[in-house]
């Protein structure tokens, strides 16, 4: 068969690699009697979904919630999202211009391939989330990374994202709190990249906010909030992180203007609708108590202070503080080690899995992402793991 050729461009995300390794080498050590991995590879949150939104499902499909809705999702989901961004970013949003999907990757890769073609650019973040990049090969537009850096607190740099652009620039991918750095970028930042963007207003920006509820200093700041650029915003969120529903598939965007409708056209022709009942889970995560979201952050708040403040104490390692998502992204060039050396040594030596800062873009090198979501025990046990390998090296 003859494979169409884009396809030798499509990447993979390398968390789920590094999974299937530690899920062989735990089978092993659990038949040697050996100690059991543990992960802190993994990007989702380690709590259920709270239970009042579980029920919502189950009653939507007791009362025949079984067919197609509207491609863009039921109007009470919409209208729910354009509450949670008034509450939270303060901003009010037309729900005609929302377009739910099953989940944020569907919005990334409808931005994605509205714009990409071969002979145009697109910008990422590097280190950044590895479907971006994936996605951007996948339609030929040349991928441009845009490089977040450690002394900055992994914030892009405005003048040099701006400096960047090229006449073949179409749109820009930025992520506050992002994906593996846990960095948050700072409103003075935001300002003045919109502010510069005014010189090339064919430019359009997709904002990656679905860590925007989980912050643990400043609060996250959303491109949402800057009336000029509204016209060429696409706002990715998604119930995936905030409400532990990863497996559930809700992802939702705000699209500018006639995009809307043109993202709608796409859910079409892809995949009709988001699952009914998830649409009704979303209203109730959304529009219910949000006492689950404060837990899980009082959790994470915890688990960040102690996993920051140890790996500060390992040899060879250094770590910034983290101030959003769930995810720290030590400095471990102290050690010696590459960023996939440290991973695989970490993952068959210590049984902890761990991921490459480099599976997040080259500039991830010198890297290590630990996520800490998992319990404080599990993260004091891998820390003592890695501590007693990194001292016995
Ligand atoms: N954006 C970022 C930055 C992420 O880290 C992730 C998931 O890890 C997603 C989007 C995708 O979320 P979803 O599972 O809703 O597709």
């Amino acid at each position: 068969m003859k494979l169409a050729a884009n396809l030798s461009r499509l990447g993979t995300e390398s968390a789920f690699e590094v999974l299937a390794r530690a899920n062989a080498i735990d089978r092993e050590a659990a038949a040697k009697g050996q100690p059991r991995m543990i992960n802190l590879g993994i990007g989702q949150p380690d709590f259920p979904t709270p239970a009042h939104i579980v029920e919502a499902a189950v009653k939507a499909l007791q009362d025949g919630h079984h067919g197609y809705t509207p491609a863009n999702g039921i109007p009470e989901l919409r209208e729910a999202i354009a509450a949670d961004i008034k509450k939270y970013r303060g901003v009010e949003v037309n729900p005609d211009q929302i377009v739910a999907v099953p989940g944020g990757k569907v919005t990334m890769s409808f931005a994605i391939m509205m714009f990409g073609e071969p002979g145009t650019e697109i910008m990422y973040p590097d280190p950044g989330f590895p479907i971006y990049r994936s996605m951007i090969g996948f339609t030929g537009a040349k991928a441009v990374p845009m490089p977040l850096r450690e002394e900055n607190g992994f914030s892009f740099d405005a003048d040099e994202v701006l400096a960047a652009i090229t006449p073949r620039t179409r749109l820009i991918i930025v992520n506050s709190p992002a994906n593996p750095t846990g960095g948050n970028v700072s409103r003075a930042e935001v300002e003045k990249l919109v502010a510069g963007l005014a010189d090339f207003p064919d430019v359009v920006v997709m904002s990656d906010e679905i860590y925007s509820r989980m912050t643990y200093g400043a609060p996250h700041v959303s491109f949402l909030e800057f009336p000029e650029i509204r016209d060429r915003l696409i706002m990715l969120d998604g119930a995936s992180k905030t409400y532990a529903m990863t497996g559930w598939r809700l992802g939702w965007a705000v699209w500018p203007g006639d995009l809307a409708e043109l993202a709608t056209r796409m859910a079409i022709n892809i995949h009709s609708c988001v699952n009914a009942a998830t649409q009704y889970a979303g209203i109730a995560a959304l529009t219910g108590p949000q006492d689950a979201v404060d837990t899980m952050m009082t959790a994470f708040a915890e688990r960040r202070r102690y996993i920051t403040d140890r790996l500060n104490t390992l040899p060879g390692v250094s770590c910034i503080e983290p101030l959003g998502a769930f995810y720290a992204f030590p400095n471990i060039t102290g050690t010696g080690m590459t960023a996939r050396e440290f991973q695989n040594q970490v993952l068959a030596d210590a049984h902890v899995a761990t991921i490459a800062g480099t599976s997040f873009g080259d500039m991830g090198e010198g890297f290590i992402r630990f996520s800490y979501a998992a319990s404080l025990e599990a993260i004091t046990e891998a820390l003592d793991r890695v501590e007693a390998f990194l001292k016995a090296r």
